[in-house]
């Protein structure tokens, strides 16, 4: 067996580096920017009110209750005709530009309106610039917006459209392909001996949290034939490929078989549990993922070696998941054999710790246990962790 951080580094050294492409705006959510990206315009890019109200001279709402005469009513997307003159003020809409002469804006709400709708009474004292959002104060031309390895989420967004950038250099989306082998798996209803397939289905959704395209490159059966051949055409046509299955001891294992005739692989024994076998290795200069075939298993190794590497690969700055140190919420027990065990586990967070606590039957086929884990509690090889001890884990949401 090789410690998980060898397994680690040697996956990891082996994915090919993020590659930047120029993509359309509406397409970069979740991405990473590849570059800076700085703004040619100002933010806002004209003085104007943040209330709905009257624009006003603030020197004529000196010793308030002022009577001024109202000379004309501006909306957003309007640009005023003329200047607001001493004694006068310009009824405006959240938006619209401050007009030349006022320099303050007195809320809507601070005002009663004649009924002829010629003079308003001021009941405040406002200062100079109140309420007015001036010119470049979110941005100003030539500001670096988002610095290069940005993650772009939804309010990136909305400022790269504010400042025009319609399409922004990122590094690519990745397709990752994923594959299930088993002579046992069927799509619909299973024979005697038979089981469903799920692995495919869980390591698709967890590829599309990721943000990546997944690809569905099918079921394959226990045949070294047709196993090349999907793994081929998932190499040609994504840039990842995940395998589940077919990375034991067991006499119809050929996922690894293949991987080696065919590629660049390693068949690693990793000293963790779950997920010991991993083949990894290039095809083609595409990284194949040949995870075990347990459902637990091929999550945990997605987990703990491919999201990490995806990431790297989609320029990610941060590849791990948050670990924090947390306190056992009764028992976490395990024997030693020389290996790391994550243990699936509920995280709670009280009174400013975290805590953490079995979330069920911990064997590799016990999926329901990490369907309601929120972390994976990290134990040394050892006795466990007794009751009220300290234990590091690493949060899955
Ligand atoms: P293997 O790694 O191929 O020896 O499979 C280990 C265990 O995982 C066996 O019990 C398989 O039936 C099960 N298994 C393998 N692939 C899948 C899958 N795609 N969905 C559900 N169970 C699977
Ligand atoms: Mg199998």
């Amino acid at each position: 067996m090789i410690p998980f951080d060898e397994a680690r580094v040697f996956v990891l050294d082996r994915c090919p580096p993020p590659v930047s492409e120029r993509v359309a705006l509406r397409g970069v959510r979740g991405l990473v920017a590849a570059e800076a990206v700085t703004t040619a315009e100002s933010v806002p890019p004209f003085a104007n009110t943040a209330m709905d109200g009257f624009a006003v001279r603030a020197a004529d709402t000196v010793g308030a209750p002022v009577d001024l005469a109202v000379i004309g009513t501006l909306a957003a997307g309007m640009v005023a005709d003329r200047d607001v003159g001493p004694g006068e003020a310009m009824r405006i809409m959240t938006g619209a530009p401050m007009p030349d002469g006022a320099d303050a804006v007195v809320m809507v709400e601070r005002t009663t309106v004649s009924v002829d709708g010629n003079r308003v009474a001021v009941e405040v004292e406002v200062p100079v610039g109140n309420h007015v959002r001036g010119v470049g104060e979110d941005l100003r031309p030539g500001q670096e917006v988002f610095a290069a390895g940005t993650v772009l989420g939804p309010a990136h967004i909305g400022v790269l459209a504010s400042i025009g950038c319609r399409t922004v250099t990122v590094y690519q989306r990745l397709r990752v392909g994923v594959l299930s082998t088993g002579d046992e798996l069927v799509e619909g209803t299973p024979a005697p001996g038979q089981i469903r397939d799920s692995n495919r289905d869980a390591l698709l959704a967890l590829v599309e949290e990721l943000g990546v395209t997944g690809i569905d490159l099918g079921l394959v059966p226990d045949d070294e034939e047709a196993i090349e051949a999907a793994v081929r055409e998932g190499v040609a046509s994504c840039d990842a490929v995940l395998t589940s299955g077919g990375v034991s001891m067991g006499d119809f294992d050929y996922v690894k078989t293949v991987l080696d005739r065919i590629g660049d692989m390693r068949w690693m024994q990793v000293a963790i549990k779950p997920a010991k076998p991993l083949a990894f290795g290039l095809v083609d200069g595409v990284p194949v993922f040949g995870l075990p075939g347990n459902p637990v298993s091929s999550m945990v190794s997605f987990e703990l070696f491919a999201r990490p590497a995806l990431r790297s690969m989609l320029g990610h700055g941060r590849i791990d998941r948050p670990r924090v140190m947390a306190v056992a919420d009764g028992p976490l027990e395990r024997r030693a054999d020389g290996k790391v065990h994550f243990v699936r586990v509920v995280v709670d967070y009280l009174d400013g710790a975290y805590t953490v606590a079995s979330a069920g039957g911990q064997g590799s086929h016990q999926l329901s246990a990490m369907a309601g884990a929120d972390g994976l509690a990290v134990l040394p090889d050892g006795v466990g962790i007794p009751d009220g001890g300290d234990v590091e884990v690493i949060l899955l949401r």
